[in-house]
């Protein structure tokens, strides 16, 4: 690839290595195993009341662009039996955030992977995310970002506590019911 620079110049001989190894630490979602990040984390309990962990900074690539997109997660889920620790919720954010991703299958992914560890009432994940690919390259409006949301179980079937969630993470874009409008943004452009 030509970009009319010159490789050998000092401030770029070492900037191979420096892209490889920071590479390697943003995709490091791969290696990560999800069963020993929950190690020891997940609790049973008496208790069926919702539980939210809001407000978790995200940072992650975009498969197509390999720019950053980033921002807000919100996670909730009403327990049946158990519970995760508290502290365990961002770093499986984490985990799926470091890869190669789009914002909607990363969302989907969190909320999977609590229905499958737990086995919940049900599950809702939001995300919200500027992504670099469109800002950057002036595509569609620079300061936009997508909203992306998946809800499983209770939060799917009972608009009440979907509600209830929506309106205590307080998105700072969309009004909770436009949420569908603003879905489904990921960059697929070239
Ligand atoms: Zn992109």
């Amino acid at each position: 690839m030509e970009l009319g620079e010159d490789p050998e110049r000092e401030g770029l001989a070492r900037t191979p290595l420096r892209v490889e190894k920071a590479m390697k630490f943003l995709t490091s979602g791969y290696a990560a195993n999800i069963d020993a990040v929950l190690n020891n984390a997940l609790f049973t309990v008496d208790y069926s009341e919702m539980v939210i962990v809001k407000d978790i900074d995200f940072y992650s690539l975009c498969e197509h662009h390999l720019l950053p997109f980033f921002g807000k997660c919100h996670v909730a889920y009403i327990p049946r039996k158990q519970v995760i620790g508290l502290s365990k919720i961002p770093r499986l954010v984490e985990v799926f955030a470091r890869r190669l991703q789009i914002q909607e299958r990363m969302t989907n992914q969190i909320a999977e992977t609590i229905r499958e560890k737990i086995d919940p009432l049900g599950v809702a994940v939001v995300c919200e995310g500027t992504h670099l690919c469109m800002s950057m390259r002036g595509v569609e409006k620079q300061n936009s970002f997508a909203v992306t949301s998946a809800m499983l179980g209770a939060f799917r079937d009972n608009a009440r506590t979907r509600m209830e969630f929506l309106e205590l993470v307080k998105l700072r874009g969309a009004a909770p019911t436009g949420l569908s409008a603003g879905a489904g943004l990921a960059c697929v452009t070239d």
